[in-house]
C-alpha cells in the first residue's frame, strides 16, 4: 500500500508530504480543510438528494491545523483550530488531494516568503 512516509506542516498555511514511492508533493492547508471528508462536510445523502448539513462560511481558524494523528494504519485524523475534528483522510483520499493541489516550486517559494518557517 502506498502510504506517507512523512507529513509535516512546513509552515502556517502549507503541508509537506513524502510517500513510500518516491512521490513528494506541498499542498495549502486550506485545500486539505476543503477535501474534509466528514459527513458534515460533503453533505448527506437523504431520500436521493444531496443535502448539506453544515453550511461552508469562512470560520476563525477553519484552515489552521491543530494537529494530524493517525488512525490505525490507514489514515490520519485532522483536527482544526476552529474546533472541527471529524474528518479522516485515508491515506488514498490524502494522495488524491496531495496528487490534484501540489504547489508549484514557486508558489511555495511565494508562500515561503509570507510565512516563516516552524
Ligand atoms: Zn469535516
Amino acid at each position: 500500500m502506498i502510504r506517507p512516509t512523512s507529513l509535516k506542516r512546513r509552515n502556517a498555511a502549507v503541508l509537506e508530504s513524502s510517500w513510500s514511492d518516491g512521490f513528494t508533493s506541498c499542498i495549502l492547508l486550506s485545500d486539505l480543510r476543503d477535501a474534509c471528508p466528514c459527513a458534515y462536510c460533503t453533505g448527506e445523502e437523504i431520500m436521493g438528494q444531496q443535502v448539506f448539513v453544515g453550511i461552508k462560511t469562512f470560520a476563525p481558524g477553519m484552515n489552521e491545523l491543530a494537529s494530524l494523528v493517525p488512525v490505525g494504519n490507514y489514515g490520519v485524523q485532522a483536527a482544526w483550530n476552529d474546533g472541527h475534528d471529524s474528518g479522516i483522510y485515508t491515506w488514498e483520499m490524502l494522495r488524491t488531494v496531495f496528487e490534484s493541489k501540489k504547489l508549484t516550486a514557486a508558489t511555495i517559494a511565494e508562500i515561503d516568503q509570507q510565512f516563516p518557517k516552524g
